[in-house]
């Protein structure tokens, strides 16, 4: 008798056979091991085994039994959703963090890292270690997890997991998947903090039954990430929905970059703080800005109405261009409802109405906080891991 070694060493979910497997079952739900032959095209005695060594290690699990069709009656048999994880990083100037979630995108563990420095290599060796140490910590097989995503405010090649250039953290050229999957021994990923955050809604969030979606961030600037057929747009020069200092306001807001009416100087709190105190002479922080809001404060109120113009402007300007079906605001601005997605609805709502268009659009707030970024980090590794040619 033959008995077969187990395979807990050969990195299972990660082979092609094995993630063609868990990718049908985690498109259609559950599936019997006969559709499942059909619709991967592998042969009975393939899928057997694989089901057989996902269900060893416990990350498939037999459920209902359908009817007979002449036959033995079939198993469904679905994935435990809480048995494959995935490994998330987000590098933002003054907010770096990480995180281990499961496949649903429900964060497990998450840790906060007070950067060293900011100098790559010393800041992406503590990635590595602070990573490591929460795998450790959470008793997690690293043979159960996907990958780890990374979001990072910047221009990033994403194809060779490179960051061109951050202003924020004063990089280029840096080969961030190099460093971090030598350090991990896992895929990496890369992407930019706003397309990340459109991953984030496609996987998880608002946008998972849209087909096509966009995403603005607002609290590292203003930038977007920009979803068409479910796929991220990212351009040959990864330039996709890098609008940020794109004029949009006429004579509006003077800039950091020397133009006048960019979103930034509209989204970005440092500069409404600025125009709060030069108006009230008070230094008020975010909070207290949200809670002015909130009770009917008139300059704050005014400054959120002028912030609430620019972004229906941008909204109407990206939205209609690209034919999205719904677009997600983040940051400060996702608790305004009615000041602000309300807002840009109504906008939006008219200008079509007047261009004789017969469409609807959902303008909505995040609904992720501050995690939106490692939920995109995480929404990348599910893109990655549903793209077949990817699988390493
Ligand atoms: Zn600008």
């Amino acid at each position: 008798m033959i008995v077969s070694r187990p395979i807990s060493s050969t990195r299972l979910i990660r082979t092609y056979n094995a993630s063609t497997v868990l990718r049908v079952l985690y498109k259609h739900g559950s599936c019997s091991r006969s559709q499942l032959t059909k619709l991967t095209g592998m042969s009975p005695a393939t899928i057997t085994r694989i089901i057989a060594e996902l269900m060893e290690q416990e990350i498939v699990l037999e459920g209902k039994v359908g009817k007979s069709t002449g036959g033995r009656r079939p198993v469904y048999v679905h994935i435990d959703y809480t048995k494959v994880y995935i490994g998330s990083v987000k590098l933002l100037q003054d907010d770096c963090a990480i995180a281990i979630l499961d496949l649903r995108g429900q964060i497990i563990e998450r840790e906060r890292i007070v950067p060293h420095t900011l100098e790559p290599k010393i800041l992406l060796q503590q990635v590595i270690n602070s990573l490591n140490g929460l795998l450790e910590h959470c008793r997690i097989n690293r043979e159960h997890i996907l990958g780890v995503g990374v979001a990072v405010s910047g221009v990033c090649d994403s194809d060779h997991g490179v960051v061109l250039n951050s202003v924020n953290l004063g990089w280029r050229d840096v080969p961030v998947t190099e460093i971090l999957s030598g350090g991990l021994d896992l895929p990496v990923y890369l992407e930019n903090d706003a397309n990340a955050s459109a991953l984030a809604e496609l996987w998880f969030g608002q946008a998972t039954d849209a087909t096509n979606s966009m995403f603005i961030k607002t609290e590292t600037g203003a930038g977007v990430g920009i979803i068409v057929n479910k796929t991220l747009l990212t351009g040959p020069n990864f330039m996709a929905g890098e609008i940020g200092h794109v004029p949009l306001v006429p004579n509006g807001q003077p800039c950091r970059c020397g133009q006048r009416g960019c979103l930034e100087p509209y989204v970005y709190f440092g500069d409404i703080q600025t125009r709060y105190q030069e108006k009230t002479n008070m230094l008020i922080d975010q909070e207290e800005f949200i809670k002015l809001v909130h009770g009917g404060d008139q300059c704050a109120l005014e400054l959120v109405h002028e912030t609430a113009s620019a972004l229906a402007l941008a909204c109407a300007h990206w939205g209609i261009l690209t034919d999205m079906d719904i677009i997600t605001i983040g940051g400060l601005w996702s608790q305004f409802n009615e000041e602000v997605m309300i807002y840009c609805q109504d906008y939006y709502n008219s200008v079509l109405e007047s261009t004789g268009i017969s469409r609807s659009i959902r303008i909505v707030g995040t609904k992720f906080g501050d995690d939106t970024d490692l939920l995109g980090a995480a929404g990348l590794v599910v893109s990655h891991w549903l793209t077949p040619q990817s699988v390493p």
